[in-house]
């Protein structure tokens, strides 16, 4: 296949913030030209917004375009097979089709663009020559497995395709070829090594793991810690989708994911689609330039916040936060989305602190948010702590916390919800 965009990511990731989002308007108006001009649903979606697909000069000429939906995507390989009219090339000229729920089409092709961001975002993970990886991954159905194979392969990995399942044989294999490396998710990683410790081996003085890559599972935050602190292993995040791949990754900095090169991400308001400024939360809007398959303006579901501020690491690109969460779960408090894991790590600070349930409800025209805060057995809230949870939770969310009320323990409901909307309009 012709590589019409192909995407020099190292010489991105040495250019300025300036330079690189200049480089991929660039392209993406290019890209916009070329996908309208084979794809007819992308140019049906053109048309419907009344954009001319030739006047495109960078994102920002887009704000008109729906965001792309994994709905519309499940109707268009329903409505129009093959693959919806959402793809370059025939159905034929595809290396692999993947299967995720819905179901959804992952049309996957020999575009060295994608497995050059794949290869620079695995190596920037930490992984190489010289390293034995698990991959934990699922080769079945979803791209996943296959992926990550290829990327780790490219970096110049070794790499043993495992899947999911089999935990004492994982142990086995980990021990028996001094795996450097694993790949997979969060949970399946410490069933492994409770497995290890079950089977009676010591996974520092037995293994010789030093990098994990577990994403994949929200509230992974502790868990990891655990595994840096008790095993020694680093621990790296990455994010992706099925339908765009991986595109954002953790570097040693560990503040936040980085972009991949050669992919666009916005950061958009669930309630008006328009872009919010750095810092707040909304929701993950992704344009992978990707020539055999579009999607451009592809919505994730996914809340995080955009991070302009230069990187410890010293890479250029810009970063997200963590995931968030769901658009569905954020509330919407005077302008500002807050959403429960932006309480949770706020609060994990207050050891005096048993439960704690935000309540967000409305006087006149505005909204009020009150923390409702219940402590544990026996502590007397000291003078100032009110007044500590408040500066700190409205810090973490960036929205004024207008009190903090101390309740009697079961006040609040088990398993509730931390963010309450009681309001009515
Ligand atoms: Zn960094």
């Amino acid at each position: 296949m012709s590589e019409r965009f192909a995407v020099p990511v190292d010489r991105l990731a040495a250019m300025s913030q300036e330079e690189r989002e200049r480089y991929l308007n660039k392209k993406l108006a290019q890209l916009v030209v070329y996908a309208c001009e084979r794809a007819p649903s992308i140019r049906e979606r053109f048309e419907k917004a009344g954009i001319d697909p030739h006047k495109v000069e960078g994102i920002g000429d887009l704000q008109a375009l729906p965001v792309l939906r994994k709905d519309e995507l499940i109707d268009l390989f329903k409505s129009k097979p093959p693959l919806g009219g959402l793809v370059t090339v025939p159905v034929t000229e595809l290396d692999r089709v993947y299967v995720s729920p819905g179901p959804i089409y992952d049309p996957h092709h020999k575009s060295e663009a994608f497995w050059e961001r794949h290869r620079h975002l695995v190596e920037s993970v930490g992984f190489g020559r010289g390293d034995v990886v698990i991959n934990a991954w699922s080769y079945h159905l979803v791209p996943a497995g296959l992926m990550v194979d290829e990327a780790l392969r490219r970096a110049g990995a070794t790499v043993v395709p495992m899947g999911v399942g089999n935990t004492e044989l994982h142990v086995e294999v980990m021990r028996q070829l001094q795996v450097t490396g694993f790949f997979g998710s969060t949970g399946f990683f410490m069933n492994i090594i409770n497995k290890a410790e079950e089977m009676g081996y010591d996974v520092v003085k037995d293994f010789n793991l030093r990098l994990a890559c577990i994403g994949g599972e929200m509230g992974g935050g502790p868990i990891r810690r655990l595994v840096e602190e008790k095993y020694g292993i680093t621990t790296r995040d990455v994010y992706g989708t099925a339908d765009v791949g991986l595109f954002a990754y953790e570097c040693s900095g560990k503040e936040g994911m980085h972009i991949a090169e050669g992919v666009i991400v916005e950061v958009l308001s669930p309630e008006t689609g328009q872009p919010v400024p750095p810092g707040e939360v909304g929701e993950v809007v992704v344009t992978p330039i990707d020539e055999t398959y579009p999607l451009i303006r592809f919505g994730t579901g996914d809340l995080a916040a955009l991070i302009v501020e230069p990187c410890p690491c010293g890479r250029t690109s810009l970063r997200i936060t963590r995931i968030l969460g769901r658009t569905g779960e954020a509330v919407r408090v005077r302008g500002m989305f807050i959403h429960p894991r932006q309480l949770e790590p706020a609060m994990a600070r207050f050891s005096q602190v048993a439960g704690f349930q935000a309540v967000v409800t409305r006087t006149g025209h505005r909204d009020e948010l009150t923390l409702k805060v219940e402590l544990k057995g026996g502590v007397v809230p000291g003078e100032g702590l009110a007044e500590e949870i408040r500066e700190t939770v409205s810090g973490a969310i960036r929205v004024r916390v207008d009190r903090v009320e101390f309740v009697p323990q079961g006040v609040i409901p088990q398993g509730g919800k931390l963010i309450l909307d009681e309001r009515t309009y």
